[in-house]
């Protein structure tokens, strides 16, 4: 396997941050092969070198991470006697440790992030790290003339429900009534009500970024790829 720095590969084994690992390997914590080693830019091979954090072997696994732009009709969960699933969509030998990071609804497609890396999970759905989530929908009926500022003041949903701050931006271009909303949480149904407290019902909704990753164009309803390791860094 490819060289790997030292810090790197602690924040990839969820031992911190970048920044927080970087204090670990300078304050002496971090050895590699018995020898501590003090410089965050140090070059290993990942799955051989054994490093240690406090003496603690630190064991090296591949994680993985997939890119599922969602189909409408498969439901957000690993198995269900009823409906089928977006864990169904992967082969079944893949398919084992892997769970879906957050959930979109049934009837909603595009981007959903598939791994079994549950610490990166977790940070992803923290409501305290308010990770962006956009979204491009299609709407049916007329929305409130002040609905962007509306979105933007933070909305207060019908049954009390309050809402951050959100962007509601009009696509003009890509159909009749066209938006794109962006949410830094993920509450129930949220677009969809959102949507209705502004008067609007949605006929369509698909979501096409997480934080810094954006759908890939390429890939089609149903389909799925591994993220390159670029890409899992912007997940962090
Ligand atoms: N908001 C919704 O209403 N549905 C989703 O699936 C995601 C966000």
């Amino acid at each position: 396997m490819a060289q790997m720095r030292l810090d790197k590969l602690l924040t990839h084994l969820n031992c911190g941050s970048r920044k927080e690992v970087q204090a670990l390997i300078r304050a002496g914590r971090v050895s590699v092969e018995g020898q501590v080693v003090r410089d965050p830019a140090a070059k290993l091979d990942p799955e051989t070198a054994a490093v240690s954090v406090d003496g603690q072997v630190q064991r090296y696994r591949a994680q993985r991470y997939y890119m599922l732009n969602k189909p409408a009709g498969v439901i957000t969960a690993s198995r269900d006697t009823r409906h089928p699933t977006v864990l169904g969509l992967f082969p079944e030998n893949e398919r084992r440790g892997l769970f879906a990071v957050g959930r979109l609804d049934k009837d909603t497609e595009g981007l959903l992030i598939v791994t079994d890396d549950g610490a990166l999970s977790h940070a992803l759905m923290s409501p305290a790290r308010h990770v962006s989530k956009v979204y491009e929908a299609e709407i049916e009926g007329e929305m409130a003339k002040d609905a962007v500022q509306r979105f933007a003041q933070g909305m207060t949903l019908k049954d009390g429900t309050v809402c951050r701050p959100a962007k509601l931006e009009h696509v003009p271009a890509a159909c009749g009534q066209c938006v794109r909303i962006t949410l830094q949480e993920g509450k129930y149904h949220q677009v969809k009500r959102m949507v209705a407290a502004a008067g609007g019902v949605v006929a369509h909704l698909r979501r096409v970024r997480l934080g810094g990753l954006s759908l890939d164009p390429k890939l089609a309803p149903g389909e799925y790829r591994l993220l390159r390791e670029e890409e899992v860094v912007l997940l962090r």
